[in-house]
């Protein structure tokens, strides 16, 4: 068994993906070819927003956003403590400065009454100017962005949505990519819409906000790239890897979304109860990047892997440590407290899952997870 099958999904589909492959290799038309612009457009249809600006991977998009925004040092952009490193790192990038933010015990997703104490903290301080605010939508999970943009729009802040895990969540039937005054996302192989590679794209409703990241992701062009009006990245997403996006598209909206939503009810229904399961609230919809249970404790938590590796069920710990502890982000750490974000990391262990992912198998896990407690 594998974590993340992706070869069972390219099996199931092989003829469709190796003939978008094959076109654009006898095209050539390698950077920038037709399916790119069409991938932007079914994108931000599905996500809901006028425009989708695609580029080479996630934490690329985080970075053009910020610099779309002018985010430089002195300034504040407040992220979750508990994220991949990815979501700090861009700002960092960018010179400004990351402020950890803990989170919700039960979502995993970004505390707004953390959110509002960092903010408060901040001001008090008086040393950075207030810029944005990053919500993630972890494992999936749409962050409670009414409540967050309520923060941004009182202090003034951008809000920068990170669906890298999130593409296909919703609230209500508002999707995830359309919350941010930029949305970005990623297409790491794992994530819930992957490419073959590497893989990244940006939303927003903002016309001239499309047009400057136009610009960044190609070396601050103007009127063409070698009319260099700016500094910028050179970022672009593959042609093959749009071809393969595009296939890949109309199966995650056929099914393998609803598919893979059936694989986490079926754990629901084995371990509800018995252990400590994600909790998806009224009004919100999950694309189960990972579902990740808590266990009672570290220790416990690093015998049932074992225990789990042993019987060939292989399991990540997403996340081992707070973004604030890392080495990195040594200089940001000091007075940064987030009691939820340090006992989750000893908690969190996430199981397999995807969408081809049969119930025997789910049904299996969860017997083999509830004898190891
Ligand atoms: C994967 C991920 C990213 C970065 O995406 P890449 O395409 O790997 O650069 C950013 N944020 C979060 C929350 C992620 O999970």
């Amino acid at each position: 068994m594998e974590f993340r099958d992706l070869k069972c999904q390219y099996l199931h589909h092989k003829a469709q993906i190796d003939a978008a492959i094959m076109a654009v290799l006898e095209r050539g038309d390698f950077i920038g070819g037709a399916p790119v612009a069409s991938l932007e457009q079914k994108l931000a249809d599905y996500v809901g927003v006028n425009y989708c600006v695609s580029c080479a991977n996630g934490t690329d998009a985080l970075q053009l956003a910020l610099m779309a925004w002018g985010t430089g040092p002195g300034d504040a952009v407040f992220v979750p403590d508990f994220t991949f490193f990815s979501t700090a790192e861009a700002v960092a990038l960018c010179g400004a400065t990351p402020v950890f933010v803990d989170v919700d015990a039960k979502t995993f997703n970004m505390d707004v009454e953390s959110l509002e104490h960092a903010v408060n903290t901040v001001i008090r301080k008086g040393r950075l100017k207030l810029k944005a605010i990053i919500g993630v939508d972890l494992f999936g999970l749409p962050a409670d962005y009414g409540r967050i943009r309520r923060i941004a729009e009182k202090h003034q802040m951008k809000l920068l949505e990170d669906a890298a895990q999130g593409f296909g969540g919703r609230i209500r039937e508002k999707r995830a990519g359309s919350f941010g005054d930029i949305a970005t996302t990623s297409f790491f192989p794992a994530k819930p819409l992957g490419c073959y590679g590497d893989g990244g794209a940006l939303f927003t409703d903002d016309a001239a906000v499309r047009d400057l990241l136009v610009s960044l992701k190609v070396h601050g062009k103007g009127t063409d790239k070698y009319d260099n009006v700016r500094i910028g990245m050179n970022s672009r997403l593959d042609t093959v890897q749009a071809a393969v996006l595009l296939e890949k598209m109309r199966l995650f909206e056929q099914f393998e979304l609803e598919a893979v939503n059936r694989v986490a009810g079926w754990y629901e229904s084995a371990l509800r109860g018995r252990i400590d399961i994600p909790v998806i609230s009224k009004e919100y919809y999950s694309s189960w990047a990972q579902y990740t249970i808590l266990l009672e404790n570290g220790a416990m938590r690093d015998n049932v892997q074992k225990a789990l590796e042993k019987q060939g069920i292989p399991t990540m710990i997403y996340y081992k440590k707070p973004l604030h502890k890392q080495r990195a982000f040594v200089d940001e750490e000091k007075d940064c407290s987030c009691p939820i974000t340090e006992e989750l990391c000893n908690r969190v262990l996430s199981l397999p899952i995807h969408p081809y992912l049969k119930q025997e198998e789910v049904e299996g896990i969860a017997e083999k997870l509830l004898r190891c407690i």
